[in-house]
């Protein structure tokens, strides 16, 4: 409690008692994958559990985190779209994600004389937003969030080495860049606006062109001179050589890499991930055309911790679940990994 914080001013103490809140997340579940993969289960009030990840490789180790209960879009291809929307995460269980996972890493065990993190002091080096939920939809939380991660007397994370990633909410985007800039990923998944409405409905709101305009813009500010453009490679949807040359058209003059993503299956989804060959071919046609491109590595699939299968479990408030039944999918096949 703050009563027994007696380093500081009892006056502060007094108004800490009354504008703040000490509360932890709590545990539900840990699942540990062979490669190291963790991924935890959290309580936040109100009963909603939600889910963050911990990617350990090599001396690099990234917190993937969620920022709401639950996902308000409805991009296809994501099962956190499928269990709707409950709520939006606060700033401090947001910030609660890393506090949980550093002090379960053993990060805050031991300390040098100065007190400094000691043994621990490295084990998460860099946060994803990349969790449940769309961060741009939860503005206001997330930049207090995201402030207290770089703040030197709380996190001291790099710039450079905190990812926010957005499906492509441009009024947001260029408000990032005023307010927090950190490094840009972007939901991007298509080369043009017929397939990204299909998979990405909001992008009838905000469509390619000017997605791109804000990334230009963004670009300006950004702690990375690129933004990575992420691209779930979807069999027969958006994953053909065609696509891909019509992606080195679109990006030209955008400083940018490519992150390719092998869809990641869930039951149900009615999509299914390019084969591997598919998804190298692409590649190559991206690096012909001097993009840089890597394939991410999918990690913790033998315990669903991979982009886009983190459901948590949400008391839907859009009643997403019946609504899907009557959506009829792009492609029906049973779901394959390559
Ligand atoms: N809402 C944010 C961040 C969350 S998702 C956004 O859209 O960027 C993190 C990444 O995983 C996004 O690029 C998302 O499109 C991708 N993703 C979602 N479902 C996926 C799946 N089933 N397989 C692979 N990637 C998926």
């Amino acid at each position: 409690s703050f009563a027994a914080m007696t380093d500081i001013a009892k006056s502060l103490r007094a108004k800490l008692e009354e504008i703040a809140l000490i509360e932890a997340p709590a545990l539900v579940s840990e699942q540990i994958s062979a490669d190291g993969t963790r991924k935890w289960a959290l309580e936040v009030s109100g009963g909603n559990k939600i889910e963050a990840v911990f990617i350990p490789d090599g001396t690099r180790g990234t917190l993937c985190v969620s920022s709401q209960v639950g996902c308000a879009l409805e991009c296809q291809f994501c099962s956190t779209a499928r269990q709707g929307f409950n709520r939006n995460l606060t700033a401090g269980e947001i910030v609660g994600q890393l506090w949980w996972a550093n002090k379960r890493l053993g990060a805050y065990d031991a300390r040098d004389e100065q007190g400094r993190l000691a043994t621990g002091e490295k084990l998460i080096t860099n946060v994803v937003m990349m969790g449940m939920g769309e961060p741009l939809a939860n503005y206001d939380n997330v930049i207090d969030a995201l402030k207290i991660m770089l703040d030197d007397n709380a996190y001291n994370l790099s710039k450079r080495k905190l990812t926010l990633s957005t499906s492509g909410m441009v009024p947001k985007i260029d408000k990032l860049a005023q307010d927090c800039p950190v490094a840009l990923a972007i939901s991007l998944h298509a080369s043009n606006d017929t397939v990204r409405d299909k998979i990405i409905p909001h992008n009838k709101k905000y469509p390619i062109a000017e997605l791109l305009a804000a990334c230009q813009r963004y670009l300006e500010k950004s702690p990375k001179n690129y933004i990575t453009f992420e691209y779930v490679m979807l069999k027969e949807v958006n994953d053909s050589l065609e696509h891909a040359r019509e992606l080195c058209k679109l990006l030209r003059g955008v400083e940018c890499k490519f992150n390719l993503i092998p869809f990641n299956p869930f039951p149900n989804s009615g999509f299914i991930s390019s084969s591997r060959s598919q998804i190298l071919s692409f590649q190559k046609v991206l690096q012909e055309g001097s993009y840089i491109t890597t394939i991410r590595k999918t990690r913790g699939d033998d315990i669903t911790a991979a982009c886009g299968q983190l459901v948590g479990s949400v008391q839907d408030k859009t009643r997403r679940q019946e609504k899907w039944k009557t959506i009829i999918p792009l492609v029906v096949s049973d779901a394959t990994s390559p």
